[in-house]
């Protein structure tokens, strides 16, 4: 029987979410919810998902769209939510919605780890979500960090990380954020996402700082790892090829920029021209000559949709599904992921 999954909040995350479940063999999306009409309203209604509202029907009748039931039809019909709101309000939504009515909810990186107490990433622990009532999929750069170093630390074993976060300023459709010509750090030390890996990777040593820089168009990760054991660059660059959720990139490809992955994306068709890998470029993977244990290495991250494929397998790890390894091929494979 297909799982039944509904998504409440339709902005760059729900509809991607959307468009995910609705392409599963074994989920169903019973549909999404509107807050106001826009053109997400009109292109899910165009592409046959229900529409719930939520606080009335807002102008959605003035334009045309005669919504499909409020909030708790959705929540009759489904078994699990999707809930990609923007931030603290996953958290309101489950005191105010999904507690009371007993259904299973996945939030999203914007709320914090104590609202579910499991975050996660599913090549990582994906085990902690089995079962749960409610799960946390971390944000776009914590995903990024997780997948490389949980590669890295099963192989060669983690010291500790220094990692740099050099964030896009927007999403490509935000008319609201920036910088559009500043270079902004974030002055706090550690940066947050430090702190939230180890939600997930619960035994990494690792300290962040970030920046913002007036782009659109994916975060850049830089990082410095030390290792308990020795490494080389090439079976580094193996180790990376053979991660799932992980593309390694190349300057020969002329792939030498966040602009280009982006434009690579669109060229070999994916869906908004996405790339939920994360890349990492062959040429910037670097080991300390002296000691071999120091590995430096620089990762792009589409903050659109890395965390795409991570709510499919949550919704899977919280109705049951037992084998994560399984659940991994069966999402990959619907977003042709290699
Ligand atoms: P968004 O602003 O693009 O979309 C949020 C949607 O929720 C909008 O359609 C809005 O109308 C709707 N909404 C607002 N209040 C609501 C409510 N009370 N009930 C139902 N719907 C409501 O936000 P987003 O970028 O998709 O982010 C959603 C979550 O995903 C946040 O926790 C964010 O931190 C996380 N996230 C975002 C990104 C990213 O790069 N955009 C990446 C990873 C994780």
């Amino acid at each position: 029987m297909a799982i039944k999954v509904g998504v409440v909040g339709y902005g760059t995350i729900g509809k991607r979410v959307a468009d995910a479940v609705a392409m599963q063999k074994d989920m169903k999306l019973i549909g999404v919810t509107a807050h106001s009409y826009s053109f997400n309203t009109e292109v899910a209604k165009a592409k046959g998902y229900k529409i719930f509202t939520i606080d009335g029907d807002g102008d959605l009748k003035l334009n045309g769209i005669i919504p499909d039931g409020d909030i708790n039809n959705l929540l009759e019909e489904a078994e699990v939510i999707v809930d990609a709101t923007p931030k603290k309000i996953g958290k309101e939504n489950i005191a105010k919605y999904y507690k009371p009515n007993k259904i299973k909810a996945a939030v999203q990186g914007g709320e914090k780890h104590e609202v579910t107490g499991t975050s996660f990433v599913a090549q990582c622990n994906y085990d902690e979500a089995l079962g749960k009532d409610y799960v946390r999929i971390v944000s776009c750069n914590t995903t990024g960090l997780c997948r490389t170093l949980h590669a890295v630390n099963e192989k060669y074993g983690i010291s500790s990380v220094h990692a740099t976060m050099i964030r896009r300023g927007a999403d490509p459709g935000d008319i609201h954020h920036g910088p559009i010509n500043a270079i902004v750090p974030v002055l706090e030390m550690p940066s947050h996402h430090g702190p939230d890996v180890q939600t997930v990777l619960h035994n990494v040593e690792i300290f962040t700082t970030a920046l913002s820089v007036p782009s659109t168009l994916m975060h850049l990760h830089t990082l410095t790892v030390d290792l308990k054991k020795k490494a080389n660059v090439e079976d580094v660059v193996e180790l990376f090829r053979n991660s799932t959720r992980i593309r390694v990139v190349r300057n020969a490809e002329h792939l030498r920029s966040t602009a280009e992955i982006m434009e690579f994306a669109r060229d070999i068709g994916r869906l908004r021209g996405d790339m939920p890998e994360i890349c990492v470029w062959k040429e910037a993977i670097g080991i300390t000559a002296n000691t071999h244990n120091k590995l430096l290495y620089m990762q792009a991250i589409h903050q659109e949709s890395d965390v795409i494929p991570e709510n499919i397998d949550a919704i899977r790890a919280m109705t049951g599904f037992k084998d994560g390894q399984k659940s991994i091929e069966m999402t990959n494979e619907s977003f042709g992921i290699k």
